[in-house]
């Protein structure tokens, strides 16, 4: 590993990806614009004597932003006889301490981690698709329908059409000019890098408040079209409602993504299966078609309401829906066949949901325009009345419908799981993810407490995994997270990103020789 000097450059093909310099084999590291107190930090760590452990070290987290430290022991056993199989201690690490991925999701809080969970969630998605990992291949032969429900509107906002015009005309009942003297339509075509996207057209006709209620129980609106789509599917295969679970159940995967104009969207995959088994993935019966299941997520999400209780006794009852820019297709696989005109490779969808998944609003969009700021004081307006609200009706924050909304200011509003599945969607995964997640709690909670995070919690992780002939006994104690210095993290980080690159360059390099 080296700083790079020169960049060698591979014959390049302009639009071909993974083919810009910086790909062969000798590349050195990719780094951003540095301090020079950065800059020293990153020089005194490659100079250092250690550097090799230190290289070591960052290659076995896979070059993690920000890795966990613990120290400890562990003594694997076997269950039958108690004989010691291994022992290891982190004072055998080459710097000393053991080093455990961070684990965050997020692209920007550590590049490296967010990848392993995209392609995990990449895996689990697909395997709940044409099976795999797991799950039966059967499961390819049972409807399966992507959905997108969107926000309904708060006011005009600039948008790409396509190469189409803005806002070519003023929407029906509404006059050419606001009461704020300004255009109720916008005749410039809009690219995908314009700054005005999602941007209202006036910022003091848009419905602020409104935008963030709908936001906040934006998750509500989400279960209660699962409950609705139940119904409907009752109804669909006339059925008693009661009786639904003895005929099909309805497996899904979502994620959650921001549009520019601050309010999120649902993509999900729903799936129908039969009965409810032990191992799930029961085929589903004859007549439950992609067509029908389409139809009835359609109807149903074009069905749920929900009032949203008041901010204070001056405001009103709002009744939120679903947007009406609906979308519900099936999804093809080598067995479904239906409706080969709206169908979409499997391969598609769970990249699609994978890269949403790592992505949260900052992430996704400039975080720092002037909606999303006003979208950020709508936030604070609301929660200063839910305090006064509060106050003077005695109860605590928790009983407020609104009492926690400034604690998701961060995230404009929206409490939600960027990604979430029913349990059955797809086993196997599902239960890494559950460990994974269990994991980095509980680390949280040592963190937070100054506790130590001992082994039987981290033995019952991987509970569903584990090999039951041998027992790991130990004991680890939390010592910290992070690399030295910001300078080892960037280090960690151009590793990691130029680790992407070799790997993309090599996939190149292997499909142009076949
Ligand atoms: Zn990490
Ligand atoms: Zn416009
Ligand atoms: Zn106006």
């Amino acid at each position: 590993m080296g700083v790079r000097t020169d960049r060698p450059s591979p014959t390049p093909h302009p639009g071909i990806p993974g083919t810009f310099p910086g790909f062969g084999e000798d590349a050195g590291l990719d780094l951003p614009a540095l301090t020079p107190h950065l800059e020293a930090q990153m020089v005194a760590r490659l100079t250092a004597k250690d550097f090799p452990a230190w290289a070591d070290t960052a290659a076995k987290v896979g070059h993690c932003a920000h890795p966990v430290r613990l120290h400890g022991t562990s003594t694997t056993i076997d269950a039958a006889t108690g004989e010691v199989l291994s022992t290891y201690s982190s004072a055998d690490e080459p710097l000393g301490v053991l080093h455990v991925r961070c684990g965050n999701r997020r692209e920007s809080a550590c590049p490296s981690c967010s990848r392993v969970y995209a392609a995990d969630t990449f895996h689990l998605i697909r395997a709940g698709v044409i099976g795999g990992k797991g799950v039966p291949e059967d499961v390819a032969d049972n409807p399966l329908v992507f959905a997108t429900l969107t926000a309904p509107t708060f006011g005009l906002v600039h948008g790409r059409r396509n190469g189409r015009k803005c806002r070519a005309f003023t929407p029906k009942g509404i006059p050419g000019i606001c009461e704020h003297g300004r255009p109720t339509v916008c005749h410039a075509v809009h690219d995908d890098q314009d700054r005005l996207l999602g941007q209202p057209l006036c910022p003091d006709c848009y419905d602020y408040t409104g935008h963030v209620i709908w936001q906040w129980w934006a998750p509500e609106l989400w279960r209660r079209f699962t409950i609705t789509t139940r119904r409907h599917l009752a109804k669909a295969l006339g059925v008693p409602q009661s009786r639904l679970p003895n005929v099909v159940t309805l497996q899904y995967a979502k994620v959650a993504e921001y549009q520019h104009r601050g309010l999120i969207h649902f993509h999900a995959l729903i799936r129908l299966d039969g009965p409810k088994t032990d191992t799930g993935f029961a085929p589903a019966p004859g007549g439950a078609t992609a067509a029908l299941l389409t139809r009835v997520v359609e109807d149903a999400a074009a069905a749920v309401r929900f009032d949203a209780p008041r901010l204070d006794e001056d405001d009103r009852v709002r009744r939120l829906r679903f947007g009406t820019q609906l979308d519900a297709r099936p999804i093809a696989t080598r067995r479904r066949t239906d409706d080969p005109d709206r169908e979409l490779v499997p391969e598609q969808v769970a990249g699609y949901l994978a890269k949403y998944a790592t992505k949260s609003a900052s992430d996704t969009l400039d975080a720092d325009n002037p909606h999303w700021q006003r979208l950020r004081h709508a936030i604070d307006d609301a929660t200063e009345r839910t305090d006064a609200d509060l106050h003077r009706r005695r109860i605590p924050r928790l009983e407020h419908p609104y009492g926690l909304l400034g604690k998701w200011r961060h995230m404009l509003g929206f409490r939600g799981h960027f990604s979430t599945k029913s349990r059955r969607y797809s086993v196997t995964l599902g239960q890494l993810r559950r460990a994974r997640a269990r994991f980095q709690r509980r680390l949280a909670h040592a963190h937070r407490d100054g506790t130590p995070l001992d082994v039987g919690d981290l033995n019952d992780l991987l509970r569903d995994d584990a090999d039951e002939t041998t027992l790991v006994v130990g004991q680890w104690v939390y010592a910290g997270s992070g690399w030295d210095t910001d300078g080892d993290a960037e280090l960690a980080k151009a590793a990691a990103a130029r680790a992407r690159e070799y790997a993309a360059w090599r996939a190149e390099k292997k499909h142009h020789n076949r």
